[in-house]
Formats: structure tokens, sequence, C-alpha cells
């Protein structure tokens, strides 16, 4: 049965997320998610309560989570909205905030969410081309009176803004919001939620699942002046206003009193992303210039696409895009551990080799 859909929604094409094995024994490098378990806090939260309690439901307004990312992030509780994951926050987002009249605009290269969610919700958007280095120019943001979504570092890249071109955007348009995705900010050590306060038009959106190791969890948030919050509050409750599963608002804030626990790795991975990139370069890739826990890379012979399915013939799983075109030759990996990130190198080295010689044949 089909032809259901209804007709405004008959040319959706949904976001594509990056596989989720079944079976089989795959080295995982595909969906930025972290080598490690998430903190024995988190745990012990999960197994020591939080379960007994699933026939109750969860604190609709998430007040004690919300107000622990607000010491955190020294704000209020009022300044912070949680979502089931950020694609939920960034779905209120679109819908609070964007309409036909005023539309949105982000980079051509980029989560590929923020397209769908535009076409979900018939908002017009513009996507603004990246320079040649794959590098966003933050001219192009300066002073356009449009609404702006920037994922910082972004998305596939790693290329990350300085704080001071973020500023910048939100001051010069004054009258429409300026989001920041930090989906990967903490492996860049730096964060737009300060320029929060000062800034009434911008909002930062961030998430549990990658530097808090808890994507199966579906956790994010967003942080702003409280009268965005406000309406993004509005939304979610006209929603699901049960949007966060108790078990889940338990686990967050176990993690959040972890900061050691994910300090520690939070460095870890970044030394072994710098250490891969090297190993990479050595065989000759082009890399961007990565401050997120993955990277982005393309070999000079040899197409995209050869790699990435020579990779998951030896049990390795990354992830590439046919579009934009100009990123087609490229694989984002995510940093593993050493002994993942050293599986990936030999196997790339093999390929290479075996591709390069098939090509001179
Ligand atoms: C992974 C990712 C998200 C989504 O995160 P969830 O919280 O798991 O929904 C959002 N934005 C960017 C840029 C991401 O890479």
């Amino acid at each position: 049965m089909s032809g259901f859909l209804s007709r405004r929604h008959s040319r959706l094409s949904p976001y594509v997320p990056g596989e989720q094995p079944r079976g089989g024994d795959f080295i995982k490098l595909n969906t930025n998610e972290a080598p490690y378990p998430p903190a024995p806090a988190v745990l012990s939260a999960l197994t020591s309560g939080a379960a007994s309690r699933l026939n109750l439901y969860p604190d609709p307004s998430g007040t004690a989570l919300r107000s622990k990312l607000a010491e955190y992030h020294g704000a209020g509780v009022q300044n912070i909205a949680l979502g089931n994951g950020s694609d939920e926050t960034l779905a209120f987002i679109f819908l609070a905030f964007f309409d036909g009249e005023r539309g949105v605009m982000f980079p051509d290269v980029t989560y590929g969410l923020y397209r769908v969610l535009a076409a979900l919700y018939n908002i017009p958007y513009s996507e603004i081309p990246v320079g040649e280095s794959l590098a966003v120019r933050p001219e192009d943001y300066v002073g356009v009176r449009k609404n702006i979504v920037l994922a910082n570092p972004n998305a596939p890249t790693g290329i990350a803004l300085s704080m001071d071109d973020i500023e910048r955007i939100a001051d010069s348009n004054p009258e429409y919001i300026v989001v920041i995705d930090e989906a990967y900010a903490d492996f860049a050590r730096r964060s737009a939620v300060p320029l929060t306060r000062k800034h009434d038009n911008l909002l930062v959106v961030r998430t549990y699942s990658k530097s808090r190791f808890l994507a199966g969890a579906r956790l994010g948030y967003a942080v702003g002046h409280e009268a965005l919050i406000g309406d993004i509050e509005t939304i979610r409750c006209s929603y699901n206003p049960y949007n966060v599963n108790s078990a889940t608002l338990e686990a967050g804030a176990a993690a959040l009193e972890s900061g050691e626990y994910y300090g520690e790795r939070w460095e870890r991975i970044i030394s072994v992303r710098d250490a891969s990139a090297r190993a990479l370069r050595g065989l000759g890739f082009e890399l961007t210039d990565s401050e997120a826990n993955f990277l982005f890379a393309r070999h000079p012979e040899v197409p995209g696409k050869a790699l990435f399915d020579g990779l998951r013939e030896a049990g390795i799983l990354v992830r590439r895009f046919d579009s934009p075109e100009r990123i087609a030759g490229w694989l984002r990996i995510t940093v593993g551990t050493d002994a993942q990130m050293d599986a990936l190198v030999r196997a790339l080295a093999a390929i290479i080799d075996t591709e390069v010689k098939n090509a001179k044949k």
C-alpha cells in the first residue's frame, strides 16, 4: 500500500544515517561515535534505579539535568532546553524560528540534516559554497540579514571558525537567529556558549552523542537567551512534552559529573587524531585541519569510492558523501582507538598499493 504520503511531503528526501551493521565484526569509524564506553557513573545510574522507575513518566521539564547543565555552563535553568538528541533540538529550532518569510542559510558542505529539516518544514534555504580549502568563509555570513546555521567545528570537514568570527556573525545580524551546532566542540576545546550571554540572537546546540559517549541514549540541548529557550520549550511541549526519557535524564547528569573520565579520553582522542593525520599524510593523503573526533581525507591518486569499498572489504567502515560533487573523493574517518587506527592505516596502505599498481598496468 502506498501513495498516502501527503502531497506536501511527496518530494522529501530524508537524511541517510551512516550504516549501523547488525552482524559482522567491523571496525566502526563511520558515525563519529566514541570507541570508549560511557563513564562508570553513567552505567551505575542506569542500573541502580533508573530502570526500576520506568513505570513513571520522566520529569517533563527535565529540571534536575537542566540545573546541572546550567551550572556547568555558568547559565540559568531558563537558558537550557533539552532534546531527544540534538537532531530533535535542531528540529524544534527550525520549527520555532524559521519560516517562509525569513528563511535560513548554511554552508553547502555541512551536516546534511539542515537541508532535510528546511525541506520538511517548507523553509526556503540557501546553501553558501565553502571556500576552496573547504573552510566556511565567515565574511559570507556577516550582515546578511538571514537566519544562519553553522556547525562549529563543521561536519564533515572538522574545520572550526574562531570565536571572533562567530561573534561578528551574531553581532551583524541582530534581528535574526544564529545557531551554532557544537556537536564536536569538546574536541576543539572551545565553545560559543559564553557568547550567548552577550548576544540575544545566538543559540548554541550541543549533544551527548559524540563527546559524552552516549549516542544511544539520545540527549541534546540548546543554550541561549531565555526568550529563545522559552520559544523552543513552547514547540517542544506542543510536540512531545516527555521527549527525554528518565533513564537518559539520569545518565546525562552522571556523565556531567564524570568530568575527569571524559577529559582524559578527549585528550586521548585528540592525540590519536593528530597522530593518525600524520600517518595518512605519510601515505600521500590530503587532509583538512580537523578539530573534531574525525578526519576528512582524500588521496590524489585513488578515488574515494575505491578506498571506501576496499576498507569495507577489510572490515573497516568509514563514511563518504556523493554530494556536493566537490567532496565525493573524500572520506570521513572517525577517530577510534590506537589499534583501530593502526589497522586503518595498514588497510589503506595496502589498497593504495594495489590501486596505484593497477593504474600503471
Ligand atoms: C552527530 C551530529 C548531530 C546529531 O547528534 P544527535 O545528538 O545524536 O542527534 C548534530 N549535528 C552535527 C553536526 C552532528 O555531527
